[in-house]
């Protein structure tokens, strides 16, 4: 999903606002029109689509790529949304968050990016702000290794911790919040926001140098939807 070849990062020269300028590769992080991430609001109620999440694995293995950690996950997780089904790839975070709630910033963010059979990619955000400790981002901080190094996990993060007990959401249609920033990617950002500590917050940060969010990007045309059972 991303391309490690061509030098992108969070600050100075090679930072998001220079993205689509890197190479004629990323030029869609400049020149398109539904990006992410968004300020989500000014979203339409909507009782269609509810989500069910089939998770039952654990992370296989672990990778500091000097940008997040990923924690990766073998097949058998899966959500369903809408009558199609996507497969769980994998899981990173982003902090500061990406995503803005009503204006509101958070201070951290998981991706679940899934795919389906068709190849189209669904990622499910969950946002985090300031308060106590959470089990689920403890578990990613455990597992990660130093940037640019790899780990096997025997029974990594179970990825069933990271289902929120209510399952309302907003969903909009955007992109990559990395180069090359291809779009066409469904968005389901959970409504229940948790909680992490500063010292995690911390953590996150130092685990790949630093912040490493991408800005807000204009929702133009798009509709936001409030989908809730
Ligand atoms: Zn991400």
């Amino acid at each position: 999903m991303t391309h490690d070849n061509i030098a992108w990062g969070y600050s100075g020269s090679i930072g998001p606002e220079h993205w689509a300028g890197l190479c004629h590769e990323y030029r869609t992080c400049g020149e398109g029109t539904e990006q992410s991430p968004v300020n989500i609001t000014g979203y339409a109620p909507s009782h269609a689509r509810p989500i069910a999440f089939s998770y039952g694995g654990a992370a296989t293995a672990s990778r500091n790529n000097g940008r997040t950690v990923y924690l990766d996950y073998g097949p058998g997780n899966t959500i369903d949304v809408g009558g199609r089904s996507y497969q769980l790839q994998g899981i990173h975070y982003h902090s500061p968050a990406e995503h803005m709630l009503d204006g509101e910033s958070f201070v951290a963010e998981l991706h679940l990016v899934h795919q389906d059979a068709g190849g189209n990619l669904a990622v499910v955000g969950l946002l985090f702000r300031s308060g106590g400790p959470s089990p689920i981002i403890q578990g990613l901080i455990d597992a990660a290794p130093d940037i640019g190094a790899t780990i096997d996990l025997g029974h990594g993060l179970a990825v069933s911790a990271c289902v929120p007990g209510v399952l309302d959401y907003y969903s909009y249609d955007g992109s990559l919040t990395t180069p090359p920033c291809t779009e066409g990617i469904r968005w389901i950002v959970m409504q229940s926001v948790g909680t992490v500590s500063q010292a995690q917050v911390d953590r996150l940060q130092e685990l790949v140098g630093g912040p490493n969010n991408r800005p807000v990007q204009p929702i133009g045309g798009r509709q936001i939807y409030a989908v809730s059972r």
